[in-house]
């Protein structure tokens, strides 16, 4: 640390004797230096410290390694946004005439992503099914540099196969990319599985407040690392230093949400089955859950914060739902401490034809919930009240 003076501003970091337990905030754009040969040991490596926020400051270094602590990896890189992430690694790892194979169910912006302007920037794009890795390896082209896969399908929670297809990213030299946004670390952490680079949007249930967006990068292969750094600096991807500090207090909860809202979820989903004009329930250790085995191995048991189910009377039970659960806020977001709703049909995949949404079974009376911390019993309850006034 530098022990040199500056002009502009007095000394006000000393703290005497004691110190604080919770980091500060580090707003500071730059860093002032000692001498050139002191940067030159920090370009080089031989020192550490920061130089100019947009490549790295304070509170993005204690973000980033906690989340790489969490996924196992050995360094991780915070960025803007979840999309930063997505974004960072596609461009800053591709190139005009190679090819991105995505899973078909992505995050929306991931889809439109791969959809509009990879191609627009020369790099061709395709999708597969990533509950089938016969068809997934089936879709990889001699010139397929990437393939990107969530572990569960939103909303439709549909399970990859996660193990099939990092073995045939393996035997064809594909970087297997992996956004563990949804089903998080404490759930599945995809390095163990054969994923060389993993992704979050923090925004979501790592942060868990609805009050930061962030994002995170974590990859295997330290030249890649290299690469997705530089285009993130160079497109200025940069996280706010608040943003940061709110995340790494959020991320100290996080295991004891993400239990919790399991419990909830898991007891949520029982119940709604139960109910008359309830057609359908998705939870991945639910009995009837497509692909329950496949969740049961990849998720070692446990389940998510996400149910989807369906109610019968199309778009007028859906409103007449929203209208009577009105104590559960009707949001497109997911991971936040209240319990949230979104209706694919006019949300996420509005953009989608009927038939393509009723092929991946979302109907108009389709509804995916976030289960949030409040009291289980109270949640029932607002459920009911929706139910009531659906069937009315
Ligand atoms: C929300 C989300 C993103 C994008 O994250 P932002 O922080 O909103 O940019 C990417 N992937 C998944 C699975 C998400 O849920």
């Amino acid at each position: 640390m530098s022990t040199k003076k500056t002009l502009q501003r007095p000394d006000v970091l000393s703290v005497g004797a004691s110190k604080p337990v919770v980091n500060g905030i580090q707003p500071s754009v730059v860093y002032a230096s000692e001498t050139p040969d002191a940067l030159d040991d920090q370009y080089e490596g031989r020192a550490q410290g920061h130089t100019y926020a947009r490549e790295g400051h304070p509170n993005a270094d204690l973000v980033a390694s906690a989340v790489a602590r969490m996924e196992g990896m050995e360094a991780g890189l915070t960025l803007g946004s979840g999309m930063a992430a997505v974004t960072a690694v596609l461009l800053g790892l591709t190139k005009a005439g190679d090819h991105v194979l995505g899973g078909d169910q992505l995050y929306g912006r991931s889809l439109r992503l791969m959809s509009e302007d990879l191609p627009r920037l020369g790099i061709e794009t395709s999708l597969a099914d990533p509950t089938d890795a016969a068809g997934f390896a089936a879709a990889i082209r001699p010139e397929t540099k990437l393939a990107l896969i969530e572990v569960v399908s939103n909303p439709t929670l549909r399970m990859a196969d996660l193990d099939g297809i990092a073995e045939a990213c393996r035997e064809r030299g594909v970087i297997l990319v992996v956004d563990n946004t949804f089903t998080t670390p404490a759930a599945i952490k995809p390095i163990e599985h054969g994923a060389d680079i993993v992704l979050h949007s923090v925004t979501k249930l790592l942060a868990g407040h609805s009050d930061v967006t962030l994002g995170w990068v974590g990859a295997k292969d330290p030249v890649q690392r290299k690469a997705i750094y530089d285009f993130a600096v160079t497109t200025g991807m940069t996280p706010s230093p608040f943003d940061c500090w709110l995340a790494e207090r959020g991320m100290m909860t996080f295991p004891l949400r993400f239990a919790r809202v399991q419990e909830t979820a898991e007891r949520l989903a029982a119940h709604l089955a139960r109910q008359k004009g309830v057609t359908k329930v998705l939870y991945p250790t639910r009995d009837d859950h497509p692909d329950r085995a496949r969740a049961q191995g990849l998720l070692r048991g446990q389940g998510c914060n996400m149910v989807s189910f369906e109610i019968e009377g199309g778009r007028k039970a859906a409103n007449a739902f929203t209208q009577g659960a009105a104590d559960i806020a009707f949001a497109p977001t997911l991971g936040d401490v209240g319990t949230t709703l979104s209706h694919p049909a006019s949300s996420s995949h509005r953009a989608l034809s009927a038939e393509r949404r009723a092929a991946l079974g979302m109907s108009e009376g389709f509804f995916r919930v976030s289960v949030g911390l409040e009291d289980p019993d109270a949640l029932i309850a607002a459920f009911d009240a929706g139910l009531a006034a659906a069937r009315a």
